[in-house]
């Protein structure tokens, strides 16, 4: 209940004024997000990498709606791109891209192009592109264009989520040499035809996907901060004989970053999910829907504005 209503809230522009213009919220947005500017994600990244963890850089910006701003999209990445090899810090970070944010709403063909343009430029840079799953509506179009990119570029990273009924039949597709996929539970609110309602449910697809995965002859990439689920992931590595090179750990920036030092600690690949960039609300509002401890602080700081 209270997760729809803040996943209600994150399509709310009335509420994103408020929670934009509330002065105790800056330092809620700065726990999850890097910092509005490309400079903030090269110093954040910069930290990580030195503390020995792999980095995804995701310029937030979704549902966009004109080419203009697609366009603009893809060249902050192509910026991002130059100047992370520039800094040494490729191929240590990739980036992550919402394929809505480069126009996929309005015109796939323009959503293409200009992710492949992005992964031209990841070549380039001596790094990789994950596409980023938003919602089911969404899942055909983007599987469809990541196909087409893996024609001249194999590396780029697909992302599937266990919520989803039709995942472990995606997973199978998926699961074949070099194929790179970040398994998720999904972040968005979906209707039961499509998606299991119950976190039990979810869970145990996420099993199940995550060992046709770690079973077949691709690189898992296991995205969760769930106790149970990392060590299941330790285990299925164990059993599959999986090094550090052969699949990793990815968590979001600002999440239990103890956790994530402590798998680096055991010789494990953990790559973080920065997030950065001025169109952060969405993004935070998902991250507040996941936990109801996040709402209570962030009920507390906007009780202090007031
Ligand atoms: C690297 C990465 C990339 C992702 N990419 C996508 C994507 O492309 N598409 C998509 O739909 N989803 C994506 N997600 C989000 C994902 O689908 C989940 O919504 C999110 O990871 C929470 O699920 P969980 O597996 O951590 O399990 P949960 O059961 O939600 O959480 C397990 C535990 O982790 C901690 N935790 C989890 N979330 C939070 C939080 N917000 N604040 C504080 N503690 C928390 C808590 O201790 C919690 O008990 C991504 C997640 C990661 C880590």
């Amino acid at each position: 209940m209270l997760r729809t209503v803040i996943l209600a809230a994150a399509r709310s522009s009335r509420c994103e004024q408020f929670v934009a213009t509330a002065p105790y919220t800056r330092d809620i947005v700065r726990r999850f997000v890097a910092g509005a500017r490309t400079d903030d994600a090269l110093r954040v990244t910069r930290a990580l990498v030195q503390d020995g963890l792999a980095v995804t850089l995701d310029n937030l910006g979704e549902d966009t709606v004109t080419p203009g701003q697609a366009t603009a999209v893809r060249d902050e990445y192509l910026n991002l791109l130059e100047l992370l090899a520039a800094a040494g810090l490729t191929p240590a970070t990739e980036v992550s891209v919402k394929l809505s944010a480069l126009g996929q709403t309005f015109d796939e063909q323009l959503a293409y192009d200009h992710a492949r343009a992005i992964c031209v430029a990841a070549d380039t840079a001596g790094t990789m592109v994950t596409l980023d799953m938003e919602d089911h509506t969404t899942t055909d179009s983007t599987l469809d264009i990541l196909l087409k990119l893996r024609e001249d570029h194999p590396s780029t990273g697909a992302v599937l989520q266990a919520y989803l009924r039709r995942t472990e039949s995606d997973c199978r597709q998926l699961a074949g040499a070099g194929s790179r996929v970040r398994l998720c539970k999904g972040a968005y609110r979906e209707p039961e035809s499509v998606a299991y309602q119950s976190a039990h449910d979810v869970d145990r697809s996420y099993v199940r996907c995550l060992n046709i995965l770690m079973s077949g002859a691709g690189y898992p990439m296991l995205a969760t901060h769930d106790p149970r689920l990392i060590a299941i992931g330790e285990d299925r590595a164990r059993w599959f004989d999986r090094g550090p090179d052969r699949f990793e750990f990815q968590m979001l920036y600002g999440i239990r970053p103890e956790e994530q030092a402590r798998l680096v600690g055991d010789g494990y690949t953990v790559r973080t999910y920065v997030p950065y960039g001025d169109q952060w609300y969405g993004y935070l509002m998902r991250r507040l829907a996941e936990r109801p401890a996040n709402l209570a602080f962030f009920a507390r700081a906007l009780m202090h504005q007031g």
